[in-house]
């Protein structure tokens, strides 16, 4: 198949867009076709570089290349021009010379009479002489009768009364500017698209397409219109919901395996599986499963999806994702066991992050709640014992099982609960209640560093405040 996808840099990409570009690109890829990008750029007032370079960075982040150059309809107007000349020419498509005032007229009686807005025709065969001072525009002679019909890949048989869904548009400006949906069919017929894959907020432009392609004899692509993406209250995706520039994504600490994966079974599935590499996206992907109605963003999937693959990913893959936040752990002589034990519980890179950094970074504070929950008469007496018993045996403790192994019978033999040993070294090292075990803790920092940490606990009493 060759496909595309067609953005108007006018805005960032979203979801929705990225969701039909990945549909677009695994048809390609999975039929060892071409997926192209093609930049809808006439609209020149309302074009913006940045949108454009953050489309442009969004493909780059989430790995799907496009084949060739992005192609831009700016440069393609000579192409756009001949075809227009071309439909002249052939009595297909004609001048218009109503003023902006008499198109207004017509408008008003049209509203007036509860009809829809449609061109009249006036010109489409008018021979005399046109009025003076009107730069004329082009439009195309759309069928008076009969039906727009095509099999889309998603929706089924579609069709279409003609005069209920096309008049006579104007497909060149009078400034010779051509209009969307004739260079939309232009493009996606001469770049030779077999399958045209899109949001079905597009379906009302199709039969306006699908008059330019039989005007000028080309063949129909496949249509498939993909549903929308609601939100939870099956309302329009709003902003809020996570509608956001897909590069906010990564700024909030998604992986793009996970993105696309969610993205890919939000209006597609295949049975009840959930987790798809990219490589299983290619091999099940077919478009005619997509789903029929419109799916709702689930923010917890897509959380639950991330710490899948920040599980499964490399710690390679992890450090690197980490210095996009700026934090740096090659130099971690731990490095693997401090991963570990912190991608277990990151839902996004950004607590991943904060979960490295407590180990790197010493405590400033201490969670005052929890130090005086836990740390009594007799806790640093304790720490302290405890501290001698770990130095006494500091040539034997490397991982947490040794720790474990030592640390089991001093608390029996001091009849502690686990609590009362545990959270004030938490607290200590972490400055936190909330974290993981104690003994992976003690592994990943050595026992210098939590000897360390725990006298300065001590020595700052927890910050609990003196009475
Ligand atoms: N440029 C259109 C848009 O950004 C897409 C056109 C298409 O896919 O046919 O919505």
């Amino acid at each position: 198949a060759i496909t595309r996808f067609a953005p108007s840099p006018t805005g960032y990409l979203h979801i929705g867009g990225l969701r039909t570009a990945l549909y677009s690109y695994l048809w390609a890829r999975k039929t060892n076709g071409e997926f192209k990008l093609r930049i809808e750029d006439t609209d020149t007032q309302r074009n913006n570089e940045d949108a454009l370079k953050a489309i442009i960075d969004a493909f780059d982040w989430c790995g799907l290349n496009y084949n060739g150059d992005e192609v831009y309809q700016s440069k393609r107007m000579d192409i756009y021009t001949k075809y227009i000349q071309q439909l002249l020419d052939e009595g297909k498509a004609y001048k218009c010379y109503m003023s902006r005032e008499e198109l207004d007229a017509l408008r008003e009686t049209q509203m007036a009479n509860k009809e829809n807005p449609r061109y009249d025709g006036r010109y489409r065969d008018f021979t005399g002489t046109p009025p003076e001072g009107i730069e004329p525009v082009v439009r195309i002679k759309a069928p008076l009768e009969g039906k727009i019909e095509f099999e889309d890949g998603v929706k089924g048989q579609m069709s279409f009364v003609c005069t209920d869904v096309v008049d006579d548009y104007v497909i060149a400006r009078s400034n010779g500017v051509p209009t969307y949906n004739f260079v939309v069919a232009i493009d996606d017929a001469l770049m030779g698209m077999t399958d045209v894959i899109r949001g079905d907020d597009h379906l009302i432009n199709t039969p306006k397409q699908i008059v330019i392609y039989n005007a000028l004899g080309f063949d129909l692509p496949r249509f498939s219109h993909v549903p929308m993406i609601n939100n939870p209250q099956g309302k329009k995706l709003s902003k809020r919901d996570g509608a956001m520039d897909v590069m906010e994504y990564k700024n909030q600490g998604y992986l793009p395996e996970a993105l696309l994966n969610f993205l890919v079974r939000l209006g597609w599935s295949n049975g009840d599986q959930e987790i798809f590499s990219m490589q299983e996206m290619l091999d099940l992907f077919d478009p005619k499963n997509i789903n029929k109605s419109s799916s709702s963003y689930n923010e917890e999937k897509l959380l639950w999806l991330n710490s899948h693959y920040i599980k499964n990913v490399s710690n390679e893959r992890l450090s690197k994702e980490l210095e996009f936040f700026g934090c740096e752990i090659h130099g971690h002589d731990k490095k693997e066991m401090l991963l570990d034990l912190c991608k277990e519980r990151a839902q996004t890179i950004v607590e991943l992050k904060n979960a490295v950094e407590k180990f790197v970074n010493k405590p400033t504070t201490y969670e005052k709640k929890g130090s005086k929950k836990f740390v009594k008469e007799g806790t640093v007496v304790m720490l302290q014992n405890y501290m001698q018993l770990l130095k006494d045996n500091k040539d034997d403790l490397h991982l947490a099982c040794d720790l474990e192994n030592i640390t089991k019978p001093f608390i029996e033999e001091n009849g502690l609960k686990f609590p009362q040993i545990f959270q004030p070294i938490r607290i200590s090292l972490t400055g936190s209640t909330q974290a993981p075990s104690v003994y992976d803790i003690i592994a990943v920092l050595g026992l210098e560093e939590t000897f360390n940490r725990i006298n300065t606990a001590i020595d700052k009493n927890f910050d609990i405040e003196q009475e």
